[in-house]
């Protein structure tokens, strides 16, 4: 099934210009390879920029433009020279994802635990977390933008559900207790600007054992 919870569109945009930082990165192209809404998104996102780096002559736009730039949305992505990397419980992700996994993986809390995959720059991080089933994570708040995606599993925020592929992007407006799903854990891949702000003793006990 595809996902329905997408990224903005100014994050796909930045996503196919290649300015997104390593850790967001990741987690981008692990929902795009999931989302074919937004590979086609990305491909046209490339297209244009493409097109408009051509074009910096100051010459009228060509009538074969907008061909030009139809044509190449069936130009295969980017290819990663590594195989793609799979595990049979999760969505598809990219190999840094699963050696985190396999060596980094921490027990922090009763039914969580952490595997860091990224730090920096400054205070960002991106790190796998895996909250156990029907469990509610403290209420808290963010710093900078908090980019989310389901591996495994599914948890509920706020009146929607987040299923395997769905992204969220969460920042200092949100004020949140997500919720995993009596089915099962839920596995997510997360990417932070900052730690998490916490907003109640419950989040400021956890935060110290969990690191994020
Ligand atoms: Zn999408």
């Amino acid at each position: 099934m595809s996902p329905t919870q997408h990224p903005a569109e100014a994050t796909l945009v930045d996503y196919a210009a290649g300015t997104c930082d390593a850790g967001r990165t990741l987690v981008i192209a692990a929902h795009v390879a999931a989302c074919p809404a937004c590979r086609q998104a990305v491909r046209l996102a490339e297209a244009v920029g493409g097109v408009l780096l051509g074009d910096l002559e100051p010459t009228p736009m060509g009538a074969g433009a907008l061909d030009a730039v139809l044509a190449r949305l069936d130009d295969p992505l980017r290819p990663d020279p590594r195989p793609p990397a799979q595990r049979p419980d999760w969505i598809a992700v990219p190999p840094p994802v699963l050696e985190a996994a396999r060596r980094r993986k921490r027990w922090a809390a009763p039914g969580v635990w952490v595997a860091p995959i990224t730090r920096g720059p400054g205070r960002r991080s991106s790190y796998l977390l895996r909250v156990g089933a029907g469990m509610a994570m403290p209420r808290h708040t963010h710093q900078g933008v908090e980019t989310i995606l389901v591996l495994k599993g599914a948890y509920e925020d706020r009146g929607v559900l987040y299923g395997p592929g769905d992204l969220a992007e969460n920042d200092e407006t949100v004020d949140h207790r997500p919720q995993v799903t009596r089915e099962g854990e839920c596995v997510c891949l997360v990417n932070a600007e900052a730690p998490l702000t916490p907003l109640d003793w419950v989040g400021r006990l956890f935060q110290p054992f969990v690191g994020i």
